[in-house]
């Protein structure tokens, strides 16, 4: 039985928005009048974002899962829980966990890696970053789950791959080469599993596994619980 919670709307969040939007409004007007035209548009678009804001994404819940509040939810939206890593969609008033079957076109579905030094501050490697000794390799020890990591069909095959992150924790910069191998995929699939943001999540510092495919998302998390 798939579990789901109400979407109410933060009222105050919602009018806190209104206001600044409102106050925006008449600063650019206030801009226009004295000539300040530059300032005026800026002080115009700015407005105009908090406006959509506050009637798009006001939306607030408590996860139906773990019963951490969610804030920032939209109308028609995908979101994903930070503390249980349960992804839901809001309809119709309506927070739902996605189908189980939902393959996204992007990495969506992100896990914590196992190391806690590189779960925050800590960010993917920029083209063309300078050398540093500072290096160390670090194979994922994982075990993945049977079938295709994107279409869940039998596997033929096996992949690997690298990824250099930098941890900005300590006084110099440490560079870490992250080996992922055994990923098994189909004749037809790729790029199923990567090393990357939590890009539905932006605010979390540090890097995740992210997936394409929902249920091996949850397959893959059940037999790695670190
Ligand atoms: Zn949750
Ligand atoms: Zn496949």
């Amino acid at each position: 039985m798939p579990q789901s919670a109400a979407v109410t709307t933060s009222s105050g969040e919602k009018a806190f928005k209104i206001f600044v939007a409102l106050a925006l409004f008449c600063g650019a007007v206030a801009a226009f009048i004295y000539g300040y035209w530059g300032w005026g548009l800026a002080a115009l678009f700015v407005s105009f974002c908090f406006l959509s804001h506050a009637f798009l994404l006001s939306g607030k819940a408590n996860c139906p899962v773990c019963a951490r509040p969610l804030s920032g939810l939209g109308p028609v939206s995908t979101c994903g829980c930070p503390k249980c890593r349960t992804y839901f969609r809001t309809k119709d008033g309506q927070l739902e966990e996605i189908a189980a079957a939902t393959v996204a076109d992007e990495y969506t579905f992100a896990t914590r890696l196992p190391w806690e030094d590189l779960a925050d501050q800590t960010m993917l490697e920029p083209l063309g970053s300078m050398p540093t000794l500072n290096t160390t390799t670090r194979p994922l020890n994982a075990a993945w789950p049977e079938g295709c990591c994107v279409c869940g069909q039998a596997s033929t095959r096996t992949d690997a791959f690298t990824c250099s992150v930098l941890n900005k924790r300590g006084f110099l910069d440490k560079k870490v080469i992250i080996e992922v191998s055994g990923v098994p995929y189909c004749e037809k699939c790729k790029k199923g599993v990567a090393v990357d943001y939590d890009r539905g999540n932006t605010d979390l510092g540090g890097i995740f596994l992210v997936f394409r495919s929902y249920a091996y998302f949850k397959a893959f998390r059940k037999l790695n619980s670190w």
